[in-house]
């Protein structure tokens, strides 16, 4: 059978275990060779019946799936459910709520809600050292938008409502149509200015709002900094923040659509996951969002506890 193009395939193919095994090889080791997670050792024999992989090195956990080092270790639920749920979650346009999911693959709505979670982390792009916008002085778009706060505690008053919301900070970079997000604790100056010099590159066109915490930003790294004051111009020239403010409407549907209350804990999480639509969602077909998402699963972890926040807080994200 060839290799899954459609949600509907993509259960059909998974179903097979065989299958499972030879996808997760191709997107975890671009020599397709498995590695044993403790020792890296290549000398590994596949044990068909128990459907696991057994290093000769001489360490504990000698045997080990191909689950182990990546988001879905130590996950009871098969790659049969694994993999099909994370066809939905890097093609849902609003994502897909725990319900959902439980329905679509038959587990439960905590083990789905858990399962969501860890592919969000997937999800999380890592840039390395990589910036927006510099050294061809490409424009990039800086906003921050609040979210969250209603209808969580209709009896708080309004003053109390406001402090429940969340904020989220977000850039594009016109060019590459690429986007980074993130919650911000406050929007005071020095957390606006430190996240935009610590992601847009030197030259770059930087446009925002009339806010005051963008003040002054044009005295670092050669910035070229432009406003647009909202209250009596939206769109001056090619001066405008419409295409961050585009991504908060896509955000916001999701949140408010699909995942309803959501806490302020969980929220980078969910920016992450609308972020990797975002940026992967022009030239590619739902079989090549759905492989990329998998080339991220490797070296990343989230036990229950941390999901939960019961250990690490918030820092565990
Ligand atoms: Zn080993």
């Amino acid at each position: 059978m060839e290799a899954p193009k459609t949600l509907i395939e993509a259960v059909q193919y998974f179903s097979d275990a065989e299958n499972c095994r030879q996808f997760m090889i191709a997107v975890r080791w671009a020599d397709g060779i498995v590695k044993c997670p403790i020792c890296q050792s290549e000398k590994v024999t596949y044990l068909e019946k128990a459907k696991v992989y057994r290093c000769y090195g001489k360490h504990p956990k000698q045997k080990f799936s191909l689950k182990v080092g990546t988001v879905f270790e130590d996950s009871p639920i098969g790659l049969e459910k694994w993999l099909p749920a994370s066809w939905l979650l890097s093609n849902c346009k609003n994502g897909i709520s725990s319900y959902e999911l439980s329905k679509a693959i038959g587990v439960t709505q905590k083990s789905a809600w858990f399962m969501l979670h860890r592919i969000r982390l997937a999800m999380k792009e890592d840039h390395g050292d990589l910036t927006l916008g510099g050294h061809w002085q490409n424009p990039v778009e800086v906003d921050e938008t609040f979210i969250g706060g209603k209808a969580v505690n209709k009896h708080l008053g309004e003053r109390r409502q406001k402090e429940r919301k969340t904020i989220v900070m977000g850039m594009l970079d016109r060019e590459s149509r690429q986007i980074r997000a993130k919650v911000i604790p406050n929007v005071k100056r020095e957390t606006l200015q430190a996240e935009i010099l610590s992601h847009i590159g030197f030259n770059a066109y930087v446009f925002t709002d009339g806010h005051v915490g963008y003040d002054k930003l044009s005295e670092y790294k050669n910035f070229t900094h432009k406003t647009v004051n909202h209250i009596n111009e939206y769109v001056n020239g090619r001066v405008h923040t419409q295409g961050i403010e585009n991504f908060w409407s896509l955000l916001k549907r999701g949140l408010n659509g699909t995942y309803v209350a959501v806490e302020p804990f969980h929220m980078d999480s969910y920016v992450d996951e609308q972020v990797f639509r975002y940026n992967n969602r022009k030239g590619k077909t739902d079989a090549q969002r759905f492989t990329k998402l998998l080339s991220q699963v490797a070296g990343k972890r989230l036990t229950y506890a941390e999901v939960t926040g019961k250990v690490g807080g918030a820092e565990a994200f």
